[in-house]
């Protein structure tokens, strides 16, 4: 059994659907059992964000849950009556009608259980079920979605579900590149990637997988294959450890847009203060990012992180009530950031990356706000309209467009 999930440009319009629809077919010929997983035609899930915010200023989230899931559910299906048009008996199903329970944080929601009976009752009725992504309900039957690129998220999690032999992601590129190919044109397939180097890269920005599908391809041991769903020639795929010439070298540069920053002024040094301002935001789902905390003087400290813009302006409300709450002096606050890292597991044990990065950025006159670290990323928050430029320079300065020698190329 192979699940395999098709995303937004692949079928988007008729005519690709048809191709998607030939393409499920043959891999149904050639014996397998194929589970599909669609993604919203094209831009569609942009374009009712869109229309959501010009009819409401701050979309309530049950309902843009409600409205945006519906771009999954129009592609679902077309590809089913497309495929039984093919001789391909197939029935199209929802993500609650799949058995996708999740948590009920609207937007980004998680997946807290798959109950697949009626997938399995397809399977044994010889037809290929056509799933929804991107979308669940919760226990209560309120639809919930994933985050965008939550597709991704619905087939992995359906593989390890059904014990899928592999889980197939076909996109619109030819698998993980070093980089994203519409900003760096050099950018070089990676034919193995390790989960954990593709989880960073996913986390800070690399559009290609949805992070919490790696996570859970790597607790379930789901082989992931990401690959062009415009020809046939093999992708990238996800492994535990990467070939030896892999190691030992940044792999691949990532970026987002998109980020914001909130300083919480001159906090009071004591035990609980961080945990009055985090707890808020955790308790409404708001993922924070890059925070630091500066060296406490006279008692007082700053506390900085990110957030995403999108939710910036719920974060900033609970922030100002913590402020209050702790007795801060105050709240400064930017938006229009962006992050831009670099990831490898070869940068564990390996001097000089952080400095090599940093000497990159200078030399390219761009300032860097804020740094954060892992094991094997480092990124630096910059100003938005330079992310791009930085991100072709880290790519250059590392040589990623180069293919790595048997001893791994020098950093
Ligand atoms: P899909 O609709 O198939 O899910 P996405 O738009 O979500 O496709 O993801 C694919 C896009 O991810 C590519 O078109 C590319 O612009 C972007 N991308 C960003 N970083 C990378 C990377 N490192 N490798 C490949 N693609 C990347
Ligand atoms: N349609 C959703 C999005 O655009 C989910 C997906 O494509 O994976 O984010
Ligand atoms: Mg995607």
């Amino acid at each position: 059994m192979i699940v395999q999930k098709y995303g937004g440009t692949s079928v988007g319009n008729a005519t690709r659907i048809k191709r998607v629809s030939r393409r499920i077919a043959e891999t149904v010929r050639s014996g397998h059992r194929v589970v599909a997983v669609v993604s919203a035609m094209g831009h569609t899930t942009d374009r009712l964000i869109g229309l959501a915010h010009r009819v409401s200023g701050e979309p309530p989230p049950r309902e843009l849950d409600m409205l945006v899931a519906n771009g999954e559910t129009i592609t679902a299906p077309l590809v089913a009556m497309c495929l039984q048009g093919l001789g391909v008996p197939a029935v199209s199903l929802t993500g609650p009608q799949a058995g996708v329970r999740t948590s009920n944080h609207h937007s980004r929601a998680r997946i807290r259980e798959i109950r697949p009976t009626r997938i399995l009752e397809a399977l044994d009725q010889g037809q290929v079920p056509v799933v929804a992504g991107f979308q669940g309900a919760t226990e209560d039957f309120e639809i919930t979605t994933l985050g965008r690129g939550g597709s991704d998220t619905t087939a992995v999690a359906l593989a390890a579900a059904l014990g899928a032999q592999s889980c197939e992601i076909l996109t619109d590129v030819d698998g993980i590149l070093t980089a994203d190919p519409r900003v760096v044109p050099e950018a070089r397939l990676l034919r193995h990637i390790a989960y954990e180097e593709i989880l960073e890269l996913a986390a800070v920005g690399a559009r290609v997988m949805h992070p919490r599908a790696v996570e859970i391809g790597e607790l379930y041991g789901v082989p992931i294959h990401v690959r062009s769903s415009f020809h046939r020639r093999p992708g990238t795929m996800i492994v535990s450890e990467v070939p030896m010439e892999d190691r030992n070298r940044v792999r691949g540069v990532a970026h987002e847009l998109g980020v914001a920053k909130i300083t919480v002024l001159g906090v009071p040094d004591r035990p609980g203060v961080a945990a009055a301002v985090f707890e808020p935001l955790s308790r409404a789902g708001i993922s924070v990012d890059v925070i630091v905390q500066n060296v406490s003087s006279q008692g007082h400290t700053d506390l900085t992180f990110t957030v995403s813009e999108t939710e910036f302006p719920q974060a900033l409300r609970l922030v100002e009530l913590a402020v209050r709450e702790v007795g801060a002096t105050g709240l400064s606050q930017s938006g229009g950031l962006a992050k831009v890292s670099v990831v490898g597991t070869g940068m564990l044990g390996t001097p000089g990356i952080a400095a090599r990065m940093f000497r990159t950025l200078a030399e390219a006159a761009i300032n860097i706000e804020m740094i954060s670290t892992s094991e094997i990323r480092i990124t630096c928050i910059v100003e938005r309209d330079r992310a791009e430029a930085a991100v072709r320079a880290l790519h250059a300065a590392f040589k990623l467009d180069q293919v790595p020698t048997a001893s791994g190329a020098p950093v």
